[in-house]
């Protein structure tokens, strides 16, 4: 594909929220079809999230079936019609393989597949042409292109350590500590080895029982007690339950505050927590709540850790499943754009306008960014959906664009 000098346009990523986003662009107003490009360096759509499912060796979606990507909630389950071994009780959750097979036919159907611009955005910067603002978009492959819009659908935030990864003395092997974005099932041979993993969230489990299953016995320490929850925010986030009086609170700070509540740090399902009490007790994990590494260091080709209890223990992985941060400040495409537009910026989320744009501007951002307009799903395939419905009327209707 050559690439234009300039766009009306241009999408940052291509995951499953840009993928959402485009399709209910073009469900309502398919002559934007040719004014939109979407860069990722994996040339794919979808293939973090793909890599992700197949390295953590998920079976099957934490979310139902009505949240995906194509703008008709029922069309996965229509899609599904002769599938029904792979919807997952409760609320039909797809199986990954369902999942996946679903969103390549929406790719099909919407005729996105060669939407995709095989290149990584290094740097975003706004300027003047003609007094009106443009976006130069600055490719990793050294090209350049304007845009009049920008769309940051990049994802997940910068992976989060705890402050005693940073006091490790010793040189250790970097596969021997890990965050979880970097674990890869596939690729190991852990039998007799002993792992401790940091988090209790659902990817906590999801590695405990890959890594049983490879034969290791596995320590999994939470700060606080496991919590089961089927999703990781009530659904009540999705719709005016809480949403009205979320929307009706004025101090982004309380909005912040909200959000943080609803997640409440990690969450299982319901069916990983009996599949890890099954594991306890057959002893291949032990389950340590409300528990804290104070040091780790590597020694003998094991990690020794110290925890607050004053307890040790030695292992020979650790994987920390403690998650990502959203902060604009560290985000390596933002530094120029907030310069020029900025916004008031409440513990690392930017305050967006009702359309999610840097004030006055045509920048806009999604996914867990836009958390103090959308709530604590906005890093969801829900929260995706809802963002749609606040950035597509800005761009199709010509009484709420900038510029
Ligand atoms: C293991 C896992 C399971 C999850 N399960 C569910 C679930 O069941 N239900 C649910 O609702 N949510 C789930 N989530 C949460 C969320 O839906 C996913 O994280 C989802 O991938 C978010 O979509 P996204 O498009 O924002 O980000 P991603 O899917 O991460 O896509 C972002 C894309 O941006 C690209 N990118 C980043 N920087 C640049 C750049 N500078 N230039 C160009 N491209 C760039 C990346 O290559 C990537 O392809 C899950 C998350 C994880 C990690």
């Amino acid at each position: 594909m050559k690439l234009p000098e300039y766009i009306d346009l241009a999408i940052i990523g291509a995951g499953v929220q840009a993928l959402t986003l485009t399709t209910h662009l073009l469900q309502k107003s398919a002559k934007h079809y040719r004014k939109f490009l979407v860069f990722d360096p994996s040339q794919t759509w979808l293939s973090q999230w793909q890599q992700q499912f197949a390295a953590q060796q998920i079976p099957y979606l934490r979310s139902p079936a009505v949240h995906h990507p194509d703008p008709n909630p029922h069309q996965l389950r229509i899609f599904a019609e002769n599938r029904h071994s792979e919807l997952f009780p409760p609320y039909d959750r797809p199986g990954t393989k369902l999942f996946n097979d679903f969103c390549d036919e929406v790719i099909r159907r919407w005729k996105l597949a060669d939407k995709v611009y095989p290149a990584k955005v290094i740097q975003i910067l706004p300027m003047e042409r003609a007094s009106r603002s443009r976006f130069q978009l600055v490719l990793n492959t050294g090209e350049t292109i304007l845009a009049r819009r920008v769309v940051l659908a990049t994802g997940s935030g910068k992976v989060q350590f705890p402050n005693w990864v940073e006091k490790i003395t010793s040189d250790y092997p970097s596969d021997r500590l890990c965050h979880s974005q970097q674990v890869n099932l596939n690729q190991l041979k852990l039998t007799g080895e002993r792992i401790l993993i940091v988090g209790g969230g659902l990817t906590s489990g999801h590695l405990a029982k890959g890594a049983i299953d490879l034969g290791a016995t596995v320590t999994l320490m939470t700060r606080k007690q496991l919590q089961s929850k089927i999703f990781d925010a009530d659904p009540g986030w999705l719709g005016p339950k809480y949403l009205k009086d979320f929307h009706a609170e004025t101090d982004w700070y309380a909005r912040y505050q909200q959000i943080q509540q609803a997640r409440n740090g990690g969450s299982m399902t319901p069916d990983m927590m009996l599949q890890l009490s099954h594991a306890a007790n057959e002893e291949k994990v032990r389950i340590d709540e409300c528990c804290q590494v104070s040091y780790a260091q590597w020694q003998d080709n094991l990690w020794q850790v110290h925890c607050h209890d004053r307890s040790k223990h030695q292992f020979n992985r650790i994987w920390l499943a403690t998650g990502t941060r959203f902060n604009v400040k560290e985000h390596p495409l933002l530094q120029n754009v907030l310069e020029t537009y900025s916004t008031e910026i409440v513990n690392g989320l930017p305050v967006l306008d009702e359309h999610l744009r840097l004030p006055k501007s045509n920048f806009f951002i999604m996914g867990g960014w836009a958390a103090l307009r959308i709530g604590p799903v906005a890093r969801n395939i829900g929260g995706g959906k809802m963002a749609c419905q606040r950035i597509v009327p800005a761009i199709v209707k010509s009484s709420l664009a900038i510029g």
